[in-house]
């Protein structure tokens, strides 16, 4: 799919004028596996965020967001300081409340637990890594694999290890270091254990809050790398400060300022877009120097 067309897709979805059923996204095997390991049915897996407002002490934070992100997707969400990117993933997790309606393929959200959601489907990481520093890249992968853990566990072992905690090293390139504590992981393979976290929690819409922050080139690209791979079955929306990753991995932009959408499209769109030069542009450095 290229990136208009999956903006196009995602245009008539927030416009109401089509369903993801209706319009019968596109199913690629990966996309089959996507929806039989969550076990949904029907087209891919999609997120419809309407109305999204979240207010503190009378301050609108997030002020009637809509977002509609299809699977296949890498949505970057990006915008200044306070623009209300953590906000709206903390939203749409149930870690604040929230009015406003999102839906995952047609399941309402907003208003259960964090736990139910993360059972969902629906998977955050944080700016700063939480993964057990004590435990090994292996031990994290299996506790959160643990996290929705059936009783069919034991037949889908393999060389000992479960076939997902297997899977997930592979994807996230942690597998020669799956013996080693966490605590002593460089900056961005943390980064990596968490998603690998997610991955194994069959997340298959991922919100990641600034996953390259405080990351070299070379990481950078890795990540970069590994969004793209991930992204390719799920629906993945990335917070994002730097423009050059922006540029680089985005298929789909969102600009957040001041709680509102200012505006969503390709790179190229975004770019090019007076609003955001104005809003976002011309505060960039700024805000590059002073990462929440
Ligand atoms: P971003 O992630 O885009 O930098 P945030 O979502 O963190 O922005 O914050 C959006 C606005 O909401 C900011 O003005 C911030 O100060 C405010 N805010 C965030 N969390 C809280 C909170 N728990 N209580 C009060 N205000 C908050
Ligand atoms: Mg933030």
């Amino acid at each position: 799919m290229t990136p208009s067309t999956a903006f196009g897709i995602g245009a008539a979805l927030s416009a109401g004028t089509l369903t993801g059923a209706e319009i019968g996204l596109p199913g690629s095997g990966a996309r089959k596996n996507a929806r039989t390991r969550s076990g949904e049915g029907g087209a891919g897996t999609y997120l419809e965020v309407r109305d999204l407002t979240v207010t503190f002490d009378g301050f609108k934070a997030v002020d009637g967001v809509d977002l509609t992100l299809i699977q296949g997707d890498l949505r970057f969400l990006i915008g200044p300081n306070g623009a209300g990117k953590t906000t709206v993933v903390d939203a749409i997790t149930g870690l604040v409340p929230a009015t406003g309606t999102v839906d995952k393929s047609g399941q309402p959200v907003l208003g259960l637990k964090t736990h139910k959601i993360a059972k969902m489907g629906i998977g955050r990481t944080f700016q700063t890594a939480s993964v057990f520093e004590d435990l090994t890249v292996e031990q994290n992968l299996d506790i959160a694999a643990g996290a929705r853990r059936g009783p069919l566990t034991l037949l889908r072992r393999r060389h000992g290890r479960e076939d997902k905690v297997t899977e997930a090293l592979e994807t996230i390139g942690l597998e020669h270091l799956a013996g080693t504590k966490a605590g002593v992981l460089a900056h961005g393979q943390k980064q990596w254990l968490e998603i690998g976290m997610l991955l194994v929690q069959d997340s298959d819409v991922m919100l990641l809050d600034e996953p390259v922050a405080g990351m070299g080139a070379e990481e950078r690209q890795a990540t970069g790398e590994l969004l793209q791979r991930i992204a390719a079955d799920r629906t993945v929306v990335v917070v994002e400060h730097d423009m050059d990753f922006m540029r680089a991995f985005a298929t789909t932009v969102t600009v957040l300022a001041a709680g509102k959408v200012l505006a969503e499209g390709t790179v190229a769109e975004i770019q090019a877009d007076p609003k955001v030069q104005q809003v976002y542009l011309g505060t960039a450095a700024e805000t590059e120097e002073t990462p929440r």
